[in-house]
């Protein structure tokens, strides 16, 4: 029996990396399913992209996830792009399809799959605080998902506007911005409330967003993107008002899965996944 010595390379380029836990339940799913494929973390300074990015093709690796602050300068080095990537205008997935990078964008779509089971997404009201990288794309799908209204809440104009000119433009979904210049007020209709800003990222874990509490209703459901802590104090305050609620460690793993899909064309344990990234975290909720 011939015996194969070269695994099949995918990884991260980053800066900071230090936190990155993708790796671990990428490499748990490889196992998981007898794929002889690694997944290296790579701390990558901007100024070092482009040769990490020719490094990543001269040793044939079969794709790599992009992260702050790589995600729209790294299309610059690649040959192609998908539709949502595209659309949304970065890339956190790169694929190598036959020598050719290819940008796509797991994030959005992540989320949506991590979200769907708490709340069939057809003709919702959307209220999503956010319009930075993560934010356009958790937008646009959730727009290509069939939401009715995506409210922007942003606290730079220029960048909220933009975000919901390109929903309006590019989906069915209608989409306005709203300035957030005081207390937000979350309108009484709203479905889904989101929120994809870096406030209450680790370490500043007690920064609050600016919202009326008592706008908060039991029949909203209230969503984090952050995952690093798993309960933002965002989500501590939906599940005293009675709100379903979903962290962000869902999104992790489930654009994690879409990436892994991409990359092998095999679909991974979730449950594999989330054990190992629990493991790695010490967290229990996933
Ligand atoms: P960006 O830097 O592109 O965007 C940051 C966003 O946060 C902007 O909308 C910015 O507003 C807003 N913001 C930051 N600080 C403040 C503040 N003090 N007050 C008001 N608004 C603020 O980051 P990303 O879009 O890449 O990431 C956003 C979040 O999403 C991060 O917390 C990240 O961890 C999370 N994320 C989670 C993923 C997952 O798998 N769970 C995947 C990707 C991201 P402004 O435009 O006004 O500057």
């Amino acid at each position: 029996m011939s015996k194969h010595f070269l695994s099949k390379l995918t990884g991260s380029f980053a800066t900071p990396a230090l936190e990155n836990p993708t790796g671990v339940m990428m490499e748990a799913a490889y196992r998981d399913l007898g794929l002889d494929w690694r997944y290296i973390n790579c701390d990558i300074q901007p100024e070092d992209l482009k040769n990490a990015v020719l490094g990543a093709k001269a040793m044939n690796w079969r794709g790599f996830n992009c992260s702050i602050p790589h995600k729209v300068s790294v299309i610059d080095h690649l040959d192609e792009l998908g539709e949502s990537a595209r659309i949304i205008g970065a890339v956190n997935t790169v694929v190598n399809r036959d020598g050719k990078l290819v940008g796509e964008n797991t994030d959005g779509r992540g989320f949506v799959e991590s979200v769907k089971s708490s709340l069939e997404l057809t003709n919702k009201r959307v209220v999503l605080f956010g319009a930075g990288g993560a934010a356009r794309a958790v937008a646009v799908e959730l727009a290509l998902a069939g939401v009715a209204h995506i409210t922007i809440v942003n606290r730079n104009q220029e960048r909220g506007e933009e975000l919901s000119k390109l929903v309006a433009d590019n989906t069915s979904a209608g989409a306005e911005y709203h300035a957030w210049t005081k207390q937000y007020q979350i309108p009484a209709e709203t479905d889904l409330v989101i929120n994809v800003t870096s406030i209450g990222l680790f370490p500043n874990v007690d920064a609050e967003l600016d919202i009326d509490t008592e706008s908060i209703k039991s029949s909203m459901v209230v969503a984090d993107g952050i995952f690093n802590p798993p309960e933002t104090r965002l989500i501590q305050t939906a599940k005293t008002k009675g709100c379903t609620t979903v962290n962000g460690l869902g999104m992790l793993v489930q654009q994690g899965a879409i990436a892994f899909e991409y990359w092998t064309g095999k679909t991974p344990s979730i449950e594999v996944m989330k054990a190992a990234l629990s493991d790695a975290l010490c967290v229990t909720d996933l």
